[in-house]
């Protein structure tokens, strides 16, 4: 195309906010009774991208390799686990409150932030802040369980998805027969407290996590902890994360959790600045020799041919599905001048994009033309997700798909009707082919399987 100007980098946090909510993939959550702050509900073209995000997770994961099996443990655990695992004492954040303004603040994040009364200066700085000591807040919500109102009642919903994981390593590594280097992976919806949740995705109070343990003879760690760096990153960049949107940043010792002895961010560069994308951490013998104390349950890798016995060690890729959605979201997003138009384009991996490809008769009111994009829409739903639509001028149309990702547009017109051809259209280059109706559905999903390279990193 010879008239398409690219304009200059403009995505920020406000433009993906906007879209999701005017295409319906994100709204406010409980906006009838006025929001509840940071929360999130996900409409049509958002389900389907999530489902995609944790599709290709579990696939390369679960699917592509021999060595990991998948597990979906409940929300509500023993509350021991939480006893057990650390968190009752110690998953908390520091927090300070402003006696002026009575807004709450992330103590370790106040470089960040922002006094409510002047939004130019960071809480503590202006004249008028007046700031308590920072006190440790505990993010786990609680809930009870049962109908009394007894202490031994009391439970949590789960802060991370990865204990259920530890305390099922017994019937994981017995049932399905595995012996370490194994690892067992879960998707799921965890709950924090969070004292500044914001940045629309970034940091909510409910989300949801793919965390995958890898469990390994304790002198495998160091290695694998660096192979499962190396992976993470890759399947970023696999589904369409430019590769110089990303780094990995590896903790401080005085950065490090208890139980960790080596921890790495993958960071992603979002609109609010580098920020964590996925935790990668060495975790030791940790969490297995903490359940076993507190269960009386071995949890420790026994071959008994072999005479061997250890407690494996614990190498922990932890993602969020919401923060990686996000992700993909900002560095699909582009705006373009085509033929003196502008156009927002979501360039979204054909494997992450919500709706495969659209069908569109050219002119709504020819009844031939409906009748054959009905036909090929009906044969093409059964294999793909595609959308229909004969609303409005074509490259109305075809804006609409774009500004939702759909990588390929079918068009039926006049051509069609002649001789069984017709136009598939591509999001990207906005190239248009002819091809015949009858193999429509075999290129589509020849195309589909190609490998993709966002056109954005060149
Ligand atoms: P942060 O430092 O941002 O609070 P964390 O280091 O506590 O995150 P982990 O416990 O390592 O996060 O959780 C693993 C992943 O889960 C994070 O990399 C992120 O993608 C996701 N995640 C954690 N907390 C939230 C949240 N409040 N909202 C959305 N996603 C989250």
């Amino acid at each position: 195309m010879g008239n398409v100007s690219q304009m200059p980098d403009a995505v920020t946090m406000d433009k993906i906010v906007s879209l999701c909510r005017r295409r319906g993939f994100v709204f406010p959550s409980s906006e009838i009774y006025g929001g509840l702050g940071s929360a999130y509900d996900y409409g049509h073209y958002g389900v389907l991208l999530k489902a995609n995000v944790k599709a290709r997770w579990l696939e390369a994961m679960v699917q592509e390799r021999d060595d990991i099996v998948a597990l979906d443990s409940a929300i509500i655990l023993h509350p021991q686990v939480w006893e057990a695992s650390g968190h009752v004492t110690g998953f908390t954040d520091p927090m300070v409150d402003c006696r002026t303004c009575k807004k709450r603040f992330r103590a370790d994040h106040l470089e960040e932030s922002r006094c409510e009364r002047k939004p130019s200066k960071r809480p503590g700085e202006g004249p008028e802040c007046d700031l308590t000591e920072a006190r440790q807040f505990n993010l786990m919500f609680e809930t009870r369980v049962g109908a009394l109102e007894e202490s031994g009642s009391k439970a949590y919903l789960r802060p991370e998805t990865a204990q259920g994981i530890f305390i099922n390593f017994k019937n994981v590594a017995q049932l399905a027969r595995r012996k370490p280097p194994f690892g067992i992976a879960q998707i799921g919806k965890s709950f924090r407290n969070e004292i500044t949740p914001g940045n629309f995705l970034f940091r909510t109070r409910e989300f949801e996590q793919m965390e995958m343990e890898f469990f390994v003879p304790p002198d495998e760690a160091e290695r694998w902890y660096r192979y499962w760096i190396e992976e993470r990153r890759a399947w970023y960049i696999r589904y369409g994360i430019s590769e110089s949107h990303l780094r990995v940043r590896e903790h401080g010792a005085e950065e490090l959790s208890h139980y960790s002895s080596g921890t790495s961010d993958i960071e992603y560069l979002f609109p609010i600045g580098w920020s964590e994308l996925e935790g990668i951490a060495n975790r030791g013998d940790f969490d297995l020799r903490a359940h076993s104390e507190a269960s009386g349950t071995k949890l420790e890798w026994v071959d008994a041919d072999a005479g061997e016995r250890y407690v494996p060690h614990v190498i922990e890729p932890a993602g969020g599905v919401d923060r990686a959605l996000l992700a993909f979201l900002v560095d699909a997003y582009d705006e373009e001048v085509v033929a003196e138009r502008e156009r927002t384009v979501l360039r979204l991996h054909p494997q992450l994009a919500p709706v495969k490809a659209a069908v569109l008769p050219l002119i709504a009111k020819s009844a031939p033309m409906v009748e054959r994009a009905r036909m090929l829409y009906e044969e093409l739903r059964r294999v793909v997700a595609v959308e229909y639509d004969d609303g409005g001028q074509i490259g109305r149309r075809y804006r609409r798909q774009d500004e939702i990702g759909t990588p390929f547009a079918l068009t039926i017109d006049e051509q069609t009707l002649e001789d069984d051809t017709v136009t598939i259209r591509d999001r990207d280059s906005l190239a248009q082919e002819r091809i015949a109706l009858a193999k429509a559905r075999e290129h589509l999903q020849d195309r589909l399987a190609q490998p993709w390279r966002s056109p954005k990193t060149g």
